[in-house]
Formats: C-alpha cells, structure tokens, sequence
C-alpha cells in the first residue's frame, strides 16, 4: 500500500498519458510509437532505455501480430520487468551472518543520505538487530546533529567527532563502538559536497580502505543515495561516484514527490546497478525494500 501511495504521482501521470494515447490511436504505427516514446521520456525513464524499450516493443508486436494499441500494456509491463531484473532479481541488502555488518552511504548533498540512514537504522532496530551509526559526513553544517537527532528518536546510538574532523576517523572509531558493543549493523555517514570532487572522491576510496582493512569482507554495501526529483542527474551521479567506490546499490528517495518515478527504470538498466531502497517520505516507516513486481504493479495498478 505504501508502494502504491508513494507512486501515485508517477502512477496517474505515466497510466493517464498512455489511457489516452492507447485510446486514441486505431493502428500501431509510427506516430503511435513517437508519442509513447515521449510519454516515457517525459516521465525520466531516460533516452537509451526508452530507446531500447520502443525496439523491443517492435519486435514483439511483430513476432505476437499484435494490432491494436489497447494489447500493447502487458507486453511493456512484461518489457520492463525484463529490463529492470536484468541477471540479478535480489534487492535484499547482503549481510555478515558471523557479525558485524557495515553499510557505507554515498551520495552529493540533499539527496537524502542522512534520513535514508535513520529510516533504515529503524528498520534494523524493529527487526531486533543491535545497530551504531557513524556521522562521517562532517562537512555538511548541521549534518552530524541531524544524524544524532535521529538517533534520540529511534533509539540508536551515535558515533561522532566535531564539524570538519577526518571521515576515516570517524567511520574508524565506529567500528571499534560498533565492536565492542557487539552491533549486527554499522551504517556509516558520508561528505557529500561537490565543491571539489576530487577530494571528496578520495575521501571516500580512504572510507572504504579503512572500513576493509578494519573488518574482513566489508563494507557490505555500498549504497549510492540519489534524489528521483534530479532526473537524469542522478545518472550522472551515478557515474561519478562508481568510479570512485564500488557501488553495490541504489537508495532512491524522494519518489513520492515526483511524477517521474521512471527514473528508477532507467538507473537500473543504465547504470546496471541494482535499486536496493526506495525512500517514499520523510518519515522513519518511508523507507521500502524495492520489489520490481511491486513497483511495477504500483506504476500500472
Ligand atoms: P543528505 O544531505 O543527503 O544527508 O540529505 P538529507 O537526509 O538531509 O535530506 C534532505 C531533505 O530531503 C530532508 O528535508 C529530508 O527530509 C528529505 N527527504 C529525504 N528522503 C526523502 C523521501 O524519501 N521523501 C521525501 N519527500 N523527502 C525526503
């Protein structure tokens, strides 16, 4: 239901868009193709992947002799199912069955990292599992209060230094709390300013070696946060920070804020990451797993 009501926007948008257009067009021909190639742009799923999506549409509705437009949703809906599970379908997040667990956060400034990191520490805390969070973005004014602001409201602990202080210091010192407090997951703050991409990326790569050396097998996850309201930004983003760490996951937040939730479409197959989370409001029980057969059904109720 949450799935359902965050989408909504997305949802009446993209259904209304293509109820009209399947509705007014007799035959499949080009014209008819050329708009729902617009309609799919226009609700961020991106160049390629439409592009992709519209020729394999043609072939199908050769090979099925599909004629009228009113057949064609199921074929896409059994398209982007296809285009969005790629060779791996699982969203769970990987965990260390023997101990400690460790999630890195990535991402540029406002996408929501910090909130993604409290709903999430809820999640854990809800299930019963032990967990410390580590305010590693020290740049960002403000971020480190925000974090611990969280922590008071769920209930979990928070490890921090002072504004301006070595992210590697802090995410080192989390591990050694998260140790000796015997934690199951340590999900750890990042910088996410872009003023100088440079330095933020090889803070990051410091991030990670040392989150490496301290524990054997981790992190666990990398999970890039990006904003849906950014468009194709956030495919840009993505590029960047791949090249930096090793990004093993997609949060995307803020979809219910946007009717162009085709975005998540479009990072899942053009960045062939997988979308691990999706962030539906700012409340700590907005934060869903992601099921493509759920979003799907959310998109075309
Ligand atoms: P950070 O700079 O990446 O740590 O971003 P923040 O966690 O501070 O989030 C920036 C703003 O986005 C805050 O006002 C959050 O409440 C809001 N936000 C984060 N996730 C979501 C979401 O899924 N939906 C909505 N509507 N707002 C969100």
């Amino acid at each position: 239901q949450k799935f359902m009501n965050g989408l909504s926007k997305t949802s009446s948008s993209l259904v209304g868009a293509m109820d009209q257009l399947f509705a007014s067009y007799r035959k499949i021909d080009e014209d008819f193709y050329e708009e729902l190639e617009e309609i799919l742009i226009s609700a961020d799923v991106g160049v390629a992947t439409t592009m992709e999506l519209i020729e394999r549409l043609r072939e199908e509705v050769k090979e099925r002799k599909i004629k009228e437009p009113a057949q064609l949703q199921p074929v896409l809906i059994e398209l982007l199912d296809q285009l969005m599970n790629g060779e791996d379908e699982v969203a769970e997040l990987a965990q260390n069955d023997t101990g400690l667990s460790i999630y890195l956060f990535v991402g540029v400034n406002g996408v929501g990292k910090t909130t993604t990191i409290g709903k999430l520490a809820y999640r854990f805390k809800q299930e019963g599992k032990k967990v410390v969070m580590a305010a590693g973005d020290t740049f960002r004014a403000g971020a480190i209060e925000q974090l611990e602001t969280w922590g008071k409201r769920i209930g979990v602990d928070v490890i921090k230094q002072s504004a301006g202080a070595d992210p590697a210091a802090v995410i080192y010192d989390g591990i050694q709390a998260a140790k000796s407090r015997k934690a199951d997951i340590l999900l750890c703050d990042t910088a996410g300013r872009l003023q100088n991409k440079v330095n933020l990326m090889e803070e990051l790569k410091k991030v990670y070696r040392v989150v490496a050396r301290e524990v054997p097998g981790a992190p666990h996850e990398v999970l890039l946060v990006l904003d849906a309201t950014t468009g194709q930004n956030a495919l840009i983003q993505a590029k960047t920070f791949s090249e930096a760490v090793q990004v093993s996951g997609i949060v995307l937040t803020k979809l219910d804020g946007t009717a162009k939730g085709g975005i998540a479409i479009a990072v899942r197959h053009e960045c062939k990451i997988p979308v691990k989370l999706i962030g539906l409001g700012e409340q700590a029980d907005d934060l869903q797993v992601f099921d493509t057969t759920q979003f799907l059904h959310a998109l075309f109720p």
